[in-house]
């Protein structure tokens, strides 16, 4: 089926990690003929001033290299090295370590690294900008999927412009006004925890380690940048954390070395205190008439095990590839099965990562010493267990599974 020439082929709404990423992805496979267009008010500011760093896992770093983007990043990615994770109490003198991974997957492949927000969502705009995606700087404001088995959708966006395109991606965000309009409801929660997020400089090499503290207001880590520099994500009730980030700057940083210890030497913070509200859902379905999420916009989880944005490039990676094989196929990008197809690949997959962090972060975010007793001892059977411990790695590299060719590293 070939598309009018008033229309495109798929319209991508949020130009963040998720939105961009898809965009590259299909035009790298399929070339100018299938038209994409990306619309996000925020386009190129939004996260160009975010301070935060993500883990990108080996998986979402096979994606970006074989998209072209790894080697503009590459030189400010510091490596996971390796991790240590302890079980503590804030007031405890020594923390004992229970479990610790070598950080590489394979020779020479690390397990994942920490980059900046601000490098990749740049290295993104200017992949997108180099491939000749048109970027447009405004919100899908409105559009009109109500009629059953119609060809196309029509796109109205806030700046008063109309689109009419066969697919519509909301790669919006886990706010997405998209799913909402689409009539998707959620399933989920508010943890009542809010994550704390600041950089800090150090006067010692962390020497590529990662560092989980499992605390009972819920987790600590300390995850290295490059240079003397570490992001950390500190993990308290919503209130603790409203507190927290209100104090003056001698009884913030009373606060922070209290839990960062001073294993690196005398800490400084640098930057902005930032406070980010915790919750999880699961969209209770990913694709809607000629409509698909992606990304946050599709799933929302605890930040405890660094995964939100590696899930979303999974979502990316598998849409991708049915796009394209659909589209190759001469098929419409946006019909059922095509979409279908996409939905089984992603959800169940999603909601087994999303109830495994959950789960992490109830077992862990809490005062019972019977509990701590039995995660101790679960942490440390696994320390002990180097066949488990591969395990557990290589899933959380993202290469476990039914992985979406992208993520293997191989073009689509
Ligand atoms: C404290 C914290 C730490 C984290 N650490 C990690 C980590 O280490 N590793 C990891 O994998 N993940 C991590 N995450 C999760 C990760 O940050 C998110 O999963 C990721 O940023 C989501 O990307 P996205 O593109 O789906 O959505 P977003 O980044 O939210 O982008 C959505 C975009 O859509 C735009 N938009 C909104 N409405 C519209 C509209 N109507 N029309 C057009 N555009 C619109 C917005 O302007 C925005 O640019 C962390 C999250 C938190 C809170």
């Amino acid at each position: 089926m070939t598309r009018r020439d008033d229309q495109i082929d798929a319209l991508i709404a949020g130009g963040g990690f998720a939105g961009l990423t898809l965009a590259v992805a299909l035009r790298e496979a399929l070339g100018p003929s299938f038209a994409v267009v990306v619309a996000d008010p925020a386009i190129a500011k939004n996260l160009a001033d975010d301070e935060r760093a993500s883990a990108i896992v080996a998986a979402a770093r096979r994606l970006f290299e074989t998209l072209g983007i790894w080697r503009s990043v590459a030189a400010d990615a510091q490596p996971i090295l390796d991790m240590v994770v302890t079980d503590s109490r804030l007031g405890d003198a020594v923390r004992p370590v229970f479990l610790t991974f070598a950080g590489e997957i394979e020779p020479g492949e690390p397990f994942a690294h920490m980059v900046e927000n601000r490098f990749l969502i740049a290295a993104l705009v200017g992949k997108a900008r180099a491939l000749g995606i048109e970027l447009r700087a405004t919100a899908v404001a409105d559009f009109s999927n109500h009629l059953p088995k119609a060809e196309a959708i029509d796109i109205k966006f806030a700046d008063g412009g109309t689109i009419s395109t066969r697919s519509l991606i909301a790669a919006d965000g886990a706010r997405s006004s998209i799913r909402e309009r689409a009539g998707i409801a959620v399933h989920g929660w508010n943890y009542g925890q809010s994550a704390i997020v600041i950089n800090v400089g150090h006067e010692r090499e962390h020497g590529g380690r990662a560092e989980e503290h499992f605390l009972p207001a819920g987790p600590f880590a300390i995850l290295p940048l490059k240079g003397r520099r570490s992001s950390i994500v500190w993990t308290e009730t919503s209130a603790e954390a409203e507190r927290i980030v209100a104090l003056p700057d001698q009884a913030f940083h009373a606060e922070l070395e209290q839990r960062f210890k001073l294993h690196l030497g005398e800490i400084t913070t640098v930057g902005t205190r930032r406070v980010h509200p915790l919750g999880f859902f699961v969209a209770r379905s990913f694709i809607a008439e000629r409509i698909s999420l992606v990304g946050d916009a599709a799933h929302l989880i605890h930040p405890i095990a660094g995964q939100g944005l590696n899930m979303g490039l999974k979502d990316v990676a598998a849409l991708a590839e049915v796009i394209v094989d659909a589209a190759r196929l001469g098929l419409d990008p946006g019909a059922a099965d095509v979409l279908e197809r996409y939905q089984r690949w992603r959800r169940f997959d999603t909601m087994t990562m999303g109830l495994a962090t959950d789960t992490l972060n109830r077992l862990f975010s809490n005062r019972s010493a019977a509990l701590r007793l039995l995660r101790d001892v679960g942490l440390g059977m696994v320390d002990r267990l180097p066949a488990l411990k591969r395990v557990f790695m290589r899933e959380a590299a993202g290469l476990v599974g039914e992985v979406p060719k992208l993520l293997r590293g191989e073009a689509l």
